[in-house]
């Protein structure tokens, strides 16, 4: 008989994931000055890797089968699992940077957005400032949910409502679309584990929320149409549309005195604010 190992950690767990978080913001932290135009995306992967050999651990990305990267790196029209490589940044492109660390067995996963620096037309740039904005917000609605609402369905419906709240983009006029096919997850032992997180409402609950449960929180949002499609190179998913896509990510414990973002190096303080949630160190 197979056993359903369960979703829930213990207290021991959960604090075996604050280093892999913290390594894992520590990458992505890393790339930000170097985010200019004229880099390329293997540099950014580069620097990442380098980051986390550093500290001790290692690129989880690179135990997904057939991956052979630090970093997932996805530009303008491609939301996510963009490949590193020869690809030159440009003034004013969107880059969504996934990455993650798993050290002494355990793993972060984390995204952040990017706006390339430099002489790109305002009205680009303010689009797509304002989707990695409504795309970041989304993310800590979610996480927000957490610390107070009941089953994981109620994460998708934080993200969904913060969305439609925001109403259509006030530079394009375009309603913003949420990835369907393309979900967060637990995280834990391995990068990806049960359950799946849906960055909207569903009509099933989902499983509790409760102390002892690690998620990783990930909205992937597009500035059009919600259509995707897997690009000739099996990883990249770019939108149908050709609206620019963005996602952000951070890996989250809820545990018996609230909740702690592992891969926000403040534990979350500053997104959770406007939310009114205060992240409390596991114990
Ligand atoms: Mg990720
Ligand atoms: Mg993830």
């Amino acid at each position: 008989m197979m056993l359903r190992k369960s979703i829930y950690k213990s207290p021991a767990q959960l604090r075996s994931m604050v280093e892999p978080g913290r390594i894992t913001a520590a990458a992505l932290e890393a790339l930000r000055p170097l985010v200019r135009a004229g880099v390329s995306t293997a540099e950014l992967d580069a620097e990442a890797s380098r980051v986390i050999i550093a500290r001790g651990a290692e690129s989880n990305f690179k135990l997904v089968r057939g991956y052979r990267h630090t970093t997932c790196i996805s530009v303008n029209e491609e939301v996510v699992h963009g490949i590193p490589g020869d690809r030159v940044l440009q003034p004013g492109d969107i880059v969504s940077v996934d990455c993650g660390a798993q050290f002494q067995g355990w793993n972060g996963d984390s995204a952040v957005t990017f706006i390339v620096p430099g002489d790109a037309p305002s009205d680009v740039l303010a689009r797509r400032q304002e989707l990695s904005r409504v795309t970041n917000g989304s993310m800590w609605a979610g996480i927000a949910a957490m610390a107070s609402a009941s089953h994981i369905g109620d994460i998708g419906a934080a993200i969904q409502d913060y969305v439609e709240a925001q109403g259509p983009s006030v530079v394009s006029g375009e309603s913003y679309g949420i990835l369907r096919e393309y979900v967060g997850h637990g995280i834990g032992r391995k990068m990806h584990e049960a359950p799946s997180v849906f960055n909207y409402r569903t009509p099933d609950a989902g499983a509790e929320i409760r102390p002892g449960l690690a998620l990783a929180i990930e909205p992937m949002l597009t500035a059009g149409g919600e259509a995707t499609f897997v690009e000739d190179d099996d990883w990249t998913v770019s939108t149908v549309d050709g609206s620019d896509g963005c996602h952000w990510e951070h890996s989250v414990a809820r545990h018996e005195n609230g909740i702690w973002v592992l891969t926000a190096p403040d534990g979350g303080a500053a997104g959770l604010a406007p939310f009114g949630v205060t992240p409390t160190p596991i114990a």
